[in-house]
């Protein structure tokens, strides 16, 4: 499985890194979905994604592999942040980044900085729920918000490799799958825009103009050939994980598929298997398994092995969903590489799939599947 280690992978859900850390706190922040930090006496690094990055990383900033957390957070502040994430993002062997730019964007570098960085191409997905907060945080009449909003996804579209969606963390997958009428989207938009200028923050979470977004967003994906990406499972203790499984979205899945829109479920855990059956009887249903590789660390392995029970590899795609810390990015390409050459070279050595068979299914889903259908090398 040569070809594995020496494929650029294409990181179809991932952010960009910070450009300094202040201390050993704000480090082990990044290393956790949730808000808090770990409890008193005990540290974020004590967990699987810790494994995963002392394991991964230490060697690329000079240390033995698991080399102890302290020591390791010691070197990466004596190296400094750019340094280290020069030396990280390149080391990842990443050949393309698909940017999500809608999520604390003032914190990370940007889409240029972090092609620039790693030495790769870099290439945005636009965030459906941000570009409507935006719209609705600029002062746009109740009654010009649905065509306001059509014309700033649009435009911001231009360019982008794809659209993403976090309904997931808007009240979960339950959402009514038909069209809001415009007299409905009208209402909804003048309580949110009213609420709004009462001071309220402009969090999207009204569920007519989340429907409304989804449907705006797959029409402006049908017209450009963008996928959608629908964030699924494994998150921040923002969303109800068991409105996040991805078969909740069934009714969604069969309204989109008569636009040949694309779905991409992101990280899906612990829900992959729903997702692996969806990508399996919808032929434009795709998953990966995301940031559950990172916090599986040393079970990686066994995520993706389950990923790949009855899905077709042709519907698989990596992603590391780092966000911050240059180190996830390492760990998850080093868990996807890693655990992916365990699954199949165990199915060669047991007769039951050939040593090319392998490769082609490393490459699919290492690179090819997401080449196939985000538009890399246009615009
Ligand atoms: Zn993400």
């Amino acid at each position: 499985m040569t070809l594995l280690e020496d494929l650029p992978l294409v990181d179809n859900h991932c952010h960009g890194v910070v450009s300094s850390l202040d201390d050993r706190a704000a480090f082990e922040n990044l290393m956790n979905e949730g808000f808090d930090p770990p409890p008193p006496g005990t540290s974020h690094l004590e967990s699987p994604i810790g494994l995963g990055v002392r394991r991964w990383c230490a060697p690329i900033l000079d240390l033995e592999p698991l080399a102890p957390a302290g020591d390791y957070f010691e070197r990466r502040q004596a190296l400094g942040a750019e340094e280290a994430n020069r030396r990280l993002l390149r080391a990842a062997r990443i050949g393309s980044f698909c940017i999500d730019t809608g999520y604390r964007s003032s914190e990370v570098m940007d889409v240029a900085g972090m092609a620039e960085t790693a030495g790769a191409t870099a290439r945005e997905v636009v965030r459906i729920e941000a570009v409507a907060e935006q719209v609705a945080g600029s002062e746009v009449a109740a009654e010009r918000y649905a065509d306001a909003f059509g014309a700033a996804l649009d435009e911001r579209s231009e360019g982008a490799v794809g659209l993403k969606t976090v309904v997931a963390y808007r009240g979960g997958f339950g959402l009514d799958s038909a069209p809001p009428s415009d007299a409905e989207v009208a209402r909804a938009a003048r309580g949110w825009l009213g609420a709004i200028e009462s001071g309220r923050g402009p969090r999207l979470q009204d569920p007519v103009l989340l429907r409304h977004a989804l449907w705006t967003a797959a029409d402006v994906a049908r017209r450009r050939g963008l996928p959608l990406q629908v964030h699924a499972g494994f998150g921040d203790p923002d969303l109800d994980i068991h409105l996040t499984n991805p078969s909740v979205f069934t009714p969604w899945v069969r309204a989109l598929q008569p636009l040949g829109v694309n779905i991409v479920f992101l990280h899906c855990y612990p829900y992959h298997r729903e997702a692996g059956y969806l990508a399996a009887v919808y032929p434009h249903v795709y998953f990966d398994l995301g940031a559950s590789l990172n916090y599986a660390g040393p079970s990686a392995d066994r995520l993706l092995a389950e990923a790949m029970e009855v899905a077709p590899f042709s519907k698989q795609l990596f992603s590391s969903d780092a966000f911050g810390l240059a180190e996830l990015y390492v760990s998850g390409a080093a868990l996807f590489r890693e655990g992916l050459r365990g699954v199949l070279d165990g199915w060669v050595a047991g007769g039951r799939c050939s040593a090319s068979d392998a490769d082609e299914i490393a490459a699919a889903m290492g690179a090819g599947n997401a080449r196939r259908i985000y538009p890399l090398d246009t615009g």
